[in-house]
C-alpha cells in the first residue's frame, strides 16, 4: 500500500492516475481547483487548492499528511495549456499564470513532499511535462518554457535526492485524445486562420505513429515508475507520444 498525492485530479489525466492508484489498493489524496468535480470523487482524500498558491499547497500537504499518514508518491500533474499566440501578442499576466501553475506549482509541491518522502525512507516523484518540453513549440511559448523547466527541475531533483532513495522522473505526453486537445485544436485553428480539421491532421503528421495518446498510456507509465520495476529509474524525461518528430511550423503547415 503506497501513500499517493496527485495534483489536479478532479478530471483529465490526473483523475485517471488517482483512480488507477486506488484500484491498485493504494491510499490516495488529490487536489484541484474545481470543487464541484472534486466532490464527485470517491475513495480519495480531497483538498480544494490552486497549486500556484504556496499557502494553498501548504494546506494541501497538511491535510494530505494527515489523511495518508505520510507520503510515498507525488504526481505533479497540474498544468494548463496557456495562451496560443505569437510571442508579441502574449500578455505578461497569461505568461505568469502558465509558469505559476506548470512550473512554480511543481516546486511548491516538491518542497513540501521531500521531507515526507525522506521520512518514509524513499519514494517516487513523477512530474508531468510534455512533448513541448522536448521541442520548441511555435505559438505556445509560455507552455513550452514551463515544460522545459519541468525537465530541468526533474533532472536536478534526481541528483539532489538520489541518495535518499527518492527517484524523480518526468513524463512527456504527446497530445492526449479528449476534450483538452479539442480545445487546443480550436484555439490553434483560430490563431492560424485554418480549420480545426487541418490542425488535427497536421498534429497527427508530427507523430511517426500518426496517433494521439490515451490517458491509459500515461497512467501505465506512472504506475510502472512508482512500482518495484521502476526502482532504478530516475532523472529521465520519458516521452509517451508515438514518437514525435518535430513541433515546427513547417511540419504543421497543411498542404
Ligand atoms: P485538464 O485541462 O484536463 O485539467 C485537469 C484538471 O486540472 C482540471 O480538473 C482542472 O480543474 C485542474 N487544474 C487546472 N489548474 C489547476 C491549478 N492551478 N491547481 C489545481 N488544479 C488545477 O488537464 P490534462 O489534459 O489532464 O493535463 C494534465 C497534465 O498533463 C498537465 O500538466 C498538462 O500540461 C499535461 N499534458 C497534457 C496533454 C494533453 O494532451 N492533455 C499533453 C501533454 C501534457
Amino acid at each position: 500500500m503506497r501513500r499517493v498525492l496527485v495534483t489536479a485530479a478532479a478530471s483529465g489525466i490526473g483523475r485517471s492516475v488517482a483512480e488507477a492508484f486506488v484500484e491498485a489498493g493504494d491510499r490516495v489524496h488529490v487536489c484541484d481547483l474545481d470543487e464541484a468535480e472534486l466532490e464527485k470523487l470517491e475513495g480519495v482524500g480531497t483538498t480544494v487548492a490552486d497549486v500556484a498558491d504556496p499557502d494553498a499547497v501548504d494546506r494541501l500537504f497538511t491535510e494530505a499528511a494527515e489523511t495518508l499518514g505520510g507520503l510515498d508518491v507525488l504526481v505533479n500533474n497540474a498544468g494548463i495549456s496557456g495562451p496560443t499566440a505569437p510571442v508579441e501578442a502574449i500578455e505578461p499576466g497569461d505568461w505568469r499564470r502558465t509558469i505559476d501553475i506548470n512550473l512554480n506549482g511543481q516546486f511548491y509541491c516538491v518542497r513540501r513532499a521531500v521531507p515526507l518522502l525522506k521520512a518514509a525512507g524513499g519514494g517516487s516523484i513523477v512530474n508531468i511535462s510534455s512533448t513541448a518540453g522536448l521541442f520548441g513549440y511555435p505559438l505556445r511559448s509560455p507552455y513550452a518554457a514551463s515544460k522545459w523547466g519541468v525537465i530541468g527541475l526533474t533532472k536536478t531533483l534526481a541528483m539532489e535526492l538520489g541518495t535518499f532513495g527518492i527517484r524523480v522522473n518526468a513524463i512527456c505526453p504527446g497530445s492526449v485524445a479528449g476534450e483538452r486537445i479539442e480545445r487546443i485544436i480550436r484555439d490553434e485553428a483560430a490563431s492560424r486562420g485554418v480549420s480545426p480539421d487541418d490542425v488535427r491532421t497536421s498534429l497527427l503528421k508530427q507523430v511517426s505513429m500518426r496517433t494521439f495518446v490515451d490517458a491509459a498510456d500515461i497512467v501505465g507509465m506512472i504506475l510502472f515508475l512508482c512500482s518495484d520495476q521502476g526502482a532504478k529509474i530516475s532523472g529521465q524525461a520519458l516521452a509517451i507520444d508515438g514518437h514525435t518528430e518535430s513541433l515546427t511550423q513547417d511540419n504543421r503547415s497543411v498542404s
